[in-house]
């Protein structure tokens, strides 16, 4: 079963990479061709993981360079589904599926929101919209619930989303008592995303979840800002005046903001997968009430 679902995930994956590619640019049907050469690829440039490294991530046809996103987004979304499969509890195939296109939905806006700072609409509403359906059927949500089917825990799992947005919220409107337009320091994007996440999660887990978003954020960006500052450059061109070492030194010039999306979303699957393994999270991070 984990090897189905994960042979599914790498043609799932290879799909996201052809929807990331032309969401809002030019329609999804239509054979895919090189970004370089334009000539179209045949179905064996197409196999998801192995063409990339057969071919050591070039073109067939022209020799160009095929970026290393599309075996990463496919190797993801395979050990993803896979991993949905693997799940202790019984499930069930629906519940499975659905689990497995809000996997294949948070790799989407990941990785989009990683090139482009921006999270399309219609893909963090389908994911809100399935995280708040399963609110209502999930058999993990009702295992979580001290007596599921009562006011006690629908109250709470409902306002789960907003209690995870909440904090966002307050950082996109806080810019403004600084003097800075709304959204200066968060994207609406995000707040829109941390719904989901609390229907998905729960009111303790999903602003956990948040709070680990902003933990793993600062881990990552912290010696990125090293990396990018103009002293760091100085230091790599004066003392490695090599072609090679210069040019990784440049690699890390920063974009002028970095998208949170995808911290929410490693957070996110982290504590999601932590819960569907029966591992309690907050125990785990030493949080245990
Ligand atoms: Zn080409």
């Amino acid at each position: 079963m984990a090897i189905a679902f994960g042979l599914f995930g790498l043609m799932v994956g290879s799909f996201l990479n052809v929807l990331i590619l032309r969401w809002g640019e030019r329609s999804l049907s239509g054979r895919s061709a090189c970004m370089a050469c334009g000539k179209q690829l045949r179905w064996y440039d197409l196999m998801p993981i192995l063409s990339w490294v057969f071919l050591r991530g070039r073109c067939r046809m022209c020799g160009s360079r095929i970026s290393i996103q599309y075996p990463l987004v496919e190797a993801a979304t395979g050990a993803l589904f896979a991993s949905v499969a693997l799940v202790p509890l019984p499930l069930g195939f629906l519940y499975q599926l659905a689990f497995c296109a809000i996997m294949a939905l948070l790799v989407a806006i990941f990785v989009y929101d990683l090139y482009y700072a921006i999270i399309p609409d219609a893909w963090v509403w389908t994911f809100n919209a399935l995280a708040l359906l399963l609110v209502f059927v999930s058999p993990l949500q009702a295992t979580h619930s001290i007596d599921s089917g009562q006011a006690s825990f629908w109250l709470p799992a409902l306002l789960a989303g907003p209690l995870a947005a909440l904090p966002l919220f307050v950082i996109w409107a806080s810019s403004a008592l600084r003097g800075l337009p709304f959204g200066a320091w968060m994207g609406f994007g995000d707040i829109k995303l941390a719904l989901g996440i609390g229907w998905l999660l729960g009111p303790a887990l999903g602003l956990f979840s948040i709070l680990l978003a902003f933990v793993i954020g600062a881990v990552i960006s912290v010696p990125l800002v090293l990396f990018s500052s103009d002293r760091w450059r100085r230091f790599v061109e004066e003392f490695t005046p090599t072609a090679v070492s210069r040019r990784l030194a440049w690699q890390f010039t920063m974009k002028s903001e970095i998208p949170f999306g995808p911290f929410l979303i490693l957070s996110c699957i982290t504590i999601w997968f932590l819960s569907m393994y029966n591992l309690d999270p907050l125990r785990i991070f030493g949080l245990s009430l």
